[in-house]
């Protein structure tokens, strides 16, 4: 009885210890840069990420629980407006930064000193928020001059570098596609009826993606996992967000009871549930693949709305089906689609509030002849294909600032060969030559580069 009553002590008092806390916060900044310290119980293992529209710097610290309410010093002349903070898992403490604007940021920890606690210390820089103000302004000024109606070629000319050399302030990125082949290691996802694992062909399909992504100027690939092993759902997420991850694609091969089901899907997240009851039950089965790990996923839906629903996940789910529908449309050049629309489910991959997410289910493992196609390399060069497509007139119609894809234009309806070359301020002799054009017609749906 005494050794139970003390086992009993003994939980609850880890219960009640078990997450160290924020003590306090302090902020000090100057005219280009601010920092905030956290004052801590103990040593922190944390992440942080940034989010945009609008700009906040998330730092998620890990087995750490905010009991005492945190007193928020004041913030003014920083470019931080308001902290906030809440439980985002069971052992995360998330802390949310909103910003004014985009800043950069730099973290360290540094431990126990002259009676200062264990610290996480956030250094925001703002010059470069400056340095984007001169270039929007010197673009605007070259904009207004262009459009004077007697602009010589030479004002142009002048204009154009004007925009060229302040271009050179700010170092261009390159767009990041995070690629996730799903499943791996002790879960072999759905199996075909000659065995075939659907752990095997995403990962070779990802491959074979991530290297199209890469020879893609201006865009380079991640891949969450490149070889057979197991990684937790939120273990993607975290990797794409760590990796600066400007979209998400998750790539299985479904299954289904009947055997004759067969072509690809694209599917978004979707929080009011799935879209058919198929979706529901593709969505059960991939998300299970966290028990297959020996991880028990628990339902964190409710933790999850307090916080995610925060993060603006409405804007990016908007662009998510943009993705998903450019995808889609690349899908249907290659065979069959199993559903014409984008269909939607609770996928937890695809639970990501800022980046847009998008699962493929590249076909149907349990389909035989299906089954049969995804094993050729050329079938699986050409579904890779095809998602390329997607991601390219995706970013293509959105271009993300700070990265630069080599402009192209794809005709519409109404379009004319001079009027595109007004457009971008280039000549038709230009556009023709760099597109091995022998005369000037044009039709709807070509892809021209812009030189
Ligand atoms: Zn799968």
């Amino acid at each position: 009885m005494r050794r139970l009553l003390l086992s009993f002590c003994l939980l609850l008092f880890s219960a009640v210890v078990w997450a160290d806390s924020v003590q306090g916060i302090r902020v000090s900044h100057d005219d280009t840069s601010a920092r905030l310290v956290f004052d801590l119980d103990a040593s922190a293992d944390y992440n942080t990420f940034t989010l945009e529209n609008p700009d906040r710097l998330v730092i998620d610290i890990k087995d750490f629980r905010q009991r005492e309410k945190l007193i928020i010093p004041s913030l003014i002349n920083t470019p931080v407006q308001s902290v906030r903070y809440a439980a985002y898992d069971r052992e995360t403490l998330r802390i949310v930064l909103d910003l004014a604007h985009e800043v950069r940021y730099e973290t360290q920890t540094l431990g126990p000193n002259k009676g200062y606690p264990h610290r996480l210390v956030v250094d925001l820089d703002y010059t470069a928020k400056q340095a984007r103000q001169s270039l929007m302004a010197a673009r605007q000024e070259a904009e207004q001059e262009q459009q004077q109606p007697v602009d010589s070629a030479e004002q142009q000319a002048e204009a154009r570098a004007k925009i060229i050399k302040t271009s050179k302030v700010l170092p261009r990125r390159d767009i990041v596609i995070a690629i996730d082949p799903g499943h791996g290691g002790q879960d072999p996802g759905a199996i075909g009826p000659k065995g075939t694992r659907e752990k095997d062909i995403v990962l070779s399909i990802a491959k074979r993606l991530a290297r199209l992504v890469d020879q893609e100027p201006g865009m380079r690939s991640y891949l969450t996992r490149d070889n057979d092993v197991f990684i937790s759902l939120r273990q993607r997420i975290r990797r794409a967000h760590e990796n600066g991850a400007d979209m998400f694609i998750s790539i299985h091969a479904d299954a289904f009871h009947n055997h004759r089901a067969r072509g690809s899907s694209v599917y978004v997240l979707s929080q009011r549930g799935a879209s058919s009851e198929a979706a529901q039950i593709l969505a059960d089965r991939e998300n299970a693949a966290d028990l297959a790990g020996g991880i028990s996923l628990e339902d964190k839906d409710d933790l999850l709305a307090s916080v995610l629903l925060d993060l603006s996940q409405t804007a990016s789910l908007e662009a998510s089906l943009e993705v998903a529908n450019t995808v889609l449309s690349g899908l249907k050049r290659v065979g069959h689609v199993h559903k014409k629309q984008v269909e939607s489910a609770a996928f937890v991959v695809l639970k990501s509030p800022d980046i847009p997410s998008v699962l493929v289910e590249t076909a149907f493992i349990s389909n035989p002849d299906e089954e049969r196609r995804l094993r050729t390399a050329s079938h699986q060069a050409k579904l890779a294909q095809a998602m390329m497509v997607g991601i390219r007139n995706y970013f293509q119609r959105n271009p993300l600032p700070g990265t630069s894809l080599p402009q192209q234009h794809i005709v519409s309806a109404g379009d004319t060969l001079s009027m595109i070359a007004q457009r971008y301020q280039v000549s038709m002799a230009d556009i023709r030559s760099v597109n091995d054009m022998s005369g000037t017609t044009i039709q709807i749906g070509d892809v021209l580069k812009i030189p």
